[in-house]
């Protein structure tokens, strides 16, 4: 194929051998949230580039070389979503959802960064994700957490771990940014140029660096959780208490920031040692700044971000989506009759059996060819009509799996009883 016919890099195509574990997946993720009171909120896959840069901050890995920017034809600056919040921010404000009011919402969909494509980490990805807002206790981030060790558990995962840091008031990050750039700057030729970087713009995300020369610097830096003010170390203490008492195990790790600026207090994190380097399945906090930030009242806000397709990665890797899309049966129609016929009969059987997983034969094509079809589709089983069956109202069943059990030709006026007792 031209070159030019291709996907972009970093982008995929889920192709239909793909989709269902996608679909296993998403569908837990609508059902799970669901049932904790979340209701979802669609927002553009384009916003403008200002939300972002205000709310995701000037010196994050993302606003500074990840962004999809563009113009359009007028001159405005739009951004490709590269993350979920700041969407959800916007439409709250706009739509004035925050005033006097508790939301809890949750999102699914596509973001993009421009990063180096690798195992897990793609420029067009899917995350999914909840947002709460007008909650300020603890509780609601230990309900948090506790949706995202539910999801894990319906989807059959196994050693994940989870991570949860607090970050403080604004005032107490702020007290020790300080401290940390002092810290830093006494060692400056031990940081590497990523770091140096960071120093005076956003020292905290030195913390978080993976190269290894820097390792023994970061572990004797100054702790985080030695600065923080009384109200969080209280609320922090509260989540503990909480996780303790739903049974939710965690690590606490000072070394933990979050790559976005709009976090304060809890940040955590869901991490697998089962995907190699791209680990981190879910990271989220609380963001109590973020709706004042970009403009409307201090509402206290908490959520999370999943990355799906570090999911699907492990769905796939384990076999844990047991479930099957493939058709019941697939409808063989040979002869002119029958293709006429064929198409009633199968609405038929659609109104009556709402499960049911019916593939018609379309293009005719030879008997053989037909029935050769009907294998490649996965069907359990073939419906034949044809001339006879025709005349005869009648339609014979192959078994196209089960090399025990024999075709048969029955009534087509017993056909609804027959997918009852023994397709569904
Ligand atoms: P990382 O450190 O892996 O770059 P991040 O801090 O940039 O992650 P967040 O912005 O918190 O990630 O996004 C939440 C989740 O979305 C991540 O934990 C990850 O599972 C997923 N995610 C982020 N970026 C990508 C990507 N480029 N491709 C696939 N999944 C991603
Ligand atoms: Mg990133």
């Amino acid at each position: 194929m031209a070159k030019n016919l291709q996907s972009v890099r970093g982008m995929r195509d889920i192709l239909p051998e793909q989709s269902s574990s996608w679909q296993f997946i998403e569908n837990i993720a609508r059902e799970l949230f669901n049932s904790y009171g979340y209701k979802e909120l669609r927002t553009p896959i384009i916003e403008s580039t200002e939300l972002f840069k205000r709310s995701i901050g000037d010196a994050t890995d993302i606003v500074e070389k990840e962004m999809y920017t563009f113009e359009d034809r007028n001159g405005d600056s739009l951004t490709l979503r590269p993350e979920g919040t700041a969407g959800c921010v916007r439409a709250g404000m706009q739509h004035g959802l925050f005033h006097n009011q508790q939301q809890r919402i949750w999102y699914i969909g596509p973001m993009f960064r421009h990063e180096r494509p690798q195992k897990g980490r793609y420029r067009g990805f899917y995350q999914a994700g909840i947002e709460t807002y007008g909650i300020e206790g603890p509780e609601i981030d230990a309900e948090v957490i506790a949706i995202a060790a539910r999801f894990w558990k319906k989807l059959g995962f196994k050693n994940v771990r989870l991570e949860i840091n607090s970050l403080g008031s604004n005032e107490a990050r702020q007290a020790y940014r300080d401290v940390l750039i002092k810290y830093f700057s006494k060692h400056e030729e031990l940081l590497d140029e990523d770091s140096k970087r960071r120093l005076h713009k956003n020292p905290l995300r030195i913390l978080d660096t993976k190269n290894p020369k820097m390792k023994d610097l970061v572990s004797n830096a100054p702790d985080l959780l030695d600065y923080l003010d009384d109200e969080s170390k209280e609320h922090f203490e509260g989540l503990k208490q909480r996780l303790d008492g739903m049974g939710i195990a965690y690590q606490v790790n000072s070394r933990l920031v979050r790559g976005i600026d709009y976090y304060n207090r809890t940040v955590f994190e869901w991490i697998t040692e089962e995907l190699g380097a791209q680990g981190t399945i879910c990271a989220g906090g609380r963001y109590d700044g973020l709706v004042k930030q970009l403009g409307g009242r201090a509402t206290p806000a908490c959520g999370f971000g999943i990355g799906i397709d570090r999911l699907q990665l492990l769905v796939e890797e384990q076999g844990l989506d047991q479930s099957n899309n493939n058709p019941h049966a697939y409808f063989v129609l040979s002869g002119k009759e029958a293709e006429l016929a064929g198409l009633t009969i199968a609405e038929g059987l659609r109104d009556t059996h709402e499960q049911f997983r019916l593939l018609v034969n379309g293009g005719s094509g030879s008997f053989k060819s037909q029935l050769k079809r009907a294998d490649n589709s996965g069907a359990e089983y073939a419906f034949i009509l044809g001339e006879n069956e025709v005349t005869d109202k009648t339609i014979t069943i192959k078994p196209l799996r089960n090399k025990q059990k024999e075709q048969q030709t029955i009534a087509q006026a017993d056909l609804d009883e027959y997918i009852s007792n023994n397709l569904l």
